[in-house]
């Protein structure tokens, strides 16, 4: 029997396993491919993270620029993870890693008993669900984005030279984002903010290559596919610990999840090694709490409230929208991307954009 049984080698996986290896929990990773490389481009905002190292970055932009339908110079540090550096940094020795995947878990009073597809049987105190999302991609809203890497030469010619362009929506529906990879690459991806289904991304693909001819620039080899399910729920309930994307993590309107499980992980370790003692219910429920007080759950409604804004404005209204939105003071448009338990910070970001809009936007923003 393992004190922690984490299922999902992802970000989020393998930073609260290794969290709950360092306060000594005897911890357990199931994964079909626990070893395999994580291949997508992550990124984050400098201050969720404050104790990312260096050896956990592959570019840190001087620059950070946005469009919506003018140029805004973002005031944050915006950061490209190297996922070499960032999975070494999150790993430890201690976490057992066996290959599989979790099928289902059976729950008792002294913990539960994870059964894997092949049918073998793990027993834990507790099982930490980091899964990724799990809903059918029909049936949830989405991001969805296609990318390809440039050489830096071919990239400035398709984003007008910007380091790092967070957002261009100058050609919506879709906008264009753009982050510097090092070693003269840089990620180019035409992306579709939500929509339920999500944008298929063949669109996206013709989209990314018209902007590629117009630039002079023939698609390259290297792609990469995004899908990120925008309204998976806080997971409040059930026998498993639900984090990462599984868990709800994903911020509604932007799509970003990775910060926040990094930056939880050592918290929610702490919470199970101080509440195993007492058994495993009180070791959920402690932990439950560590990822969702009453604060960030009253955020994850506004950031919702957020999302169905953004979905319900007109094409031809969102440069005009995201211009607001960028020109935000840096401390609101931290607290409504970042401030996972911020109430009054990320009401006051709304209220800011909805008393700055102009009228035909504020009707979108009001329902
Ligand atoms: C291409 C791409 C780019 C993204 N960029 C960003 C970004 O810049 N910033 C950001 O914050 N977010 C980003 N996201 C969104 C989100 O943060 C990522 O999806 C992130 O990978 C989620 O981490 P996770 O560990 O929760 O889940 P995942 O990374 O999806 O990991 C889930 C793991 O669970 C395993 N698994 C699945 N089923 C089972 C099973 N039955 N049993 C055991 N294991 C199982 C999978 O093999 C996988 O290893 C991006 C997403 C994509 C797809």
């Amino acid at each position: 029997m393992v004190d922690v049984l984490v299922a999902g080698a992802g970000p989020a996986g393998w930073s609260v396993a290794a969290a709950c290896a360092r306060e000594g929990l005897h911890t357990a990773l199931v994964d079909p491919a626990p070893s395999r490389p994580w291949t997508a481009t992550y990124a984050l905002w400098r201050d969720e993270l404050p104790s990312l190292p260096d050896s956990a970055i592959a570019a840190a932009p001087a620059t950070t620029v946005a469009f919506g339908r003018t140029r805004h110079v973002l005031d944050r540090e915006y950061l490209v993870l190297d996922n070499t550096g960032l999975r070494h940094w999150v790993t430890d020795e201690r976490v057992e890693l066996r290959q599989g995947k979790l099928d289902s878990t059976v729950h008792g009073g002294h913990g539960s008993t994870a059964v894997l597809a092949d049918g073998s049987r793990v027993a834990a105190a507790i099982v930490v669900d980091a899964r990724g999302s799990r809903r059918r991609a029909g049936a949830r809203t989405e991001q969805t984005a296609y990318g390809v890497t440039l050489s830096t030469a071919e990239a400035a010619a398709v984003t007008g030279g910007a380091t790092a362009l967070f957002m261009d929506w100058r050609n919506s529906p879709t906008f264009l984002y753009s982050v510097p990879l090092g070693h003269d690459r840089v990620l180019v991806e035409e992306t579709s903010l939500a929509r339920k289904p999500g944008l298929p991304l063949g669109v996206l693909a013709d989209r990314l290559r018209a902007r590629l001819a117009r630039a002079g620039v023939t698609e390259p080899r290297r792609r990469e596919r995004v899908r990120i399910a925008l309204d998976t729920p806080p997971s409040l309930r059930g026998s498993t610990l639900g984090f990462g994307a599984a868990g709800g993590f994903v911020h509604p309107a932007t799509g970003y999840s990775v910060a926040t499980s990094l930056a939880l992980a050592p918290a929610v370790a702490a919470a199970l090694a101080d509440g195993l003692p007492a058994g495993p219910s009180r070791a959920l429920r402690a932990a439950r709490h560590a990822v969702w007080p009453a604060s960030a759950l009253a955020v994850h409604q506004l950031r919702r409230k957020g999302l169905h804004a953004v979905r319900s404005m007109p094409d031809d209204a969102l440069p005009a929208f995201f211009d607001l939105f960028f020109a935000l003071p840096t401390e609101l448009h931290r607290a409504y991307t970042s401030g996972r338990t911020d109430i009054s910070g990320t009401a006051s970001a709304m209220a800011h954009l909805f008393r700055t809009a102009p009228w035909r936007l504020r009707t979108r923003l009001a329902l």
